[in-house]
């Protein structure tokens, strides 16, 4: 059986960082997090180990000096909050998450109604609308009618929604609104498009794919419906332990694809753990195994 990782998988560079941040030594015993700071709950479960303590919301109790803004990002109204109640904040907002905030608030100087792709309740839409007089969260064709009445519209998505997704709202609100100024500003995070584009590129090519990431990750669900729009049997697991013996029965190519909070070694498990079975299975010379990129096809 052959075994393809996807040529971008896994932990994108803003949640390297904020992980990385919160396990500073400076913060030991003496940070709290607002939020989950990753979608992961092995990572998760590492960083409380380590004594990181992490709250729900702002208005939780929180015992340390120092609380973390998760790499989602917060409203800037938030941060000046906790400023304010003598906390020392450290803002591990990814940088890109950032131009999100940036791009919104150019949007509404220019006097565009301000609209996110995304999901509403997701901590980054919240974040990014946060410190907004108005604006609208669609993440249906049909909610573009909320949109009626508006002579300006300015659109943005958030950093991890899938770019059909995107372009097919952009479309619908467009062709519902034909005479009025439509100005989208594409936000979906290149390390996200680059995980989407290798699941793309490698599902046409597999007969099985295991997609790796917790379960409340946005992003790894959505590569898994890549999968499930191409029609190829595939499997969203958290960690190797979940895998099943009879998944892989007859398959001759298993791709593996992670969502950007997925860690390496993670995956890593996941990869061997693959290989065991194919080997307890009969392929006595072991799996063969590649990463997919261009050169390799
Ligand atoms: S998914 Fe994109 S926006 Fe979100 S933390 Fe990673 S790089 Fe930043």
């Amino acid at each position: 059986m052959k075994i393809t990782l996807a040529r971008a998988l896994g932990t994108c560079f803003g949640v390297h960082d904020a992980i990385e941040a919160a396990q500073d030594e400076s913060f030991r015993d003496n940070l709290t997090i607002i939020g989950e700071l990753v979608h992961n709950p092995q990572t998760v479960a590492a960083l409380r180990a380590k004594g990181v303590r992490m709250v729900r919301s702002m208005d939780d109790q929180i015992t340390t000096k120092n609380v973390m803004i998760t790499a989602h990002g917060a409203p800037a109204s938030m941060k000046k909050a906790l400023e304010a109640r003598g906390y020392r904040v450290y803002d591990a907002s990814c940088p890109l998450v950032l131009k999100v905030h940036n791009r919104v608030a150019r949007l509404v100087s220019e006097g565009y109604f301000p609209v996110v792709i995304g999901q509403r309740d997701h901590v980054e839409v919240r974040g990014i609308v946060g410190d907004l007089a108005e604006y609208e969260v669609i993440l249906e064709p049909e909610e573009t009618a909320r949109l009626a009445g508006r002579s300006k519209i300015g659109i943005v998505c958030q950093t991890t929604q899938q770019v059909e997704t995107a372009q097919r709202i952009v479309a619908a609100i467009r062709e519902r609104f034909p005479g009025v100024d439509v100005k989208f500003v594409d936000t979906i995070c290149q390390p996200t498009k680059d995980r989407q584009a290798a699941v793309r590129d490698l599902v046409d090519e597999v007969d099985l794919m295991i997609v790796v990431g917790g379960y409340n990750s946005a992003n790894t669900k959505k590569l898994k419906r890549v999968c499930d729009e191409k029609g190829v049997e595939a499997h969203h697991i958290e960690s190797a332990g979940e895998l099943e013996p009879s998944w892989f029965r007859g398959k001759l190519h298993v791709g593996i694809t992670a969502g950007t909070s997925t860690p390496h070694e993670i995956i890593a498990e996941v990869h061997d753990r693959i290989r065991e079975i194919s080997r307890r299975a009969g392929g006595a010379d072991g799996a063969q195994v590649s990463r997919h990129d261009n050169t390799s096809r």
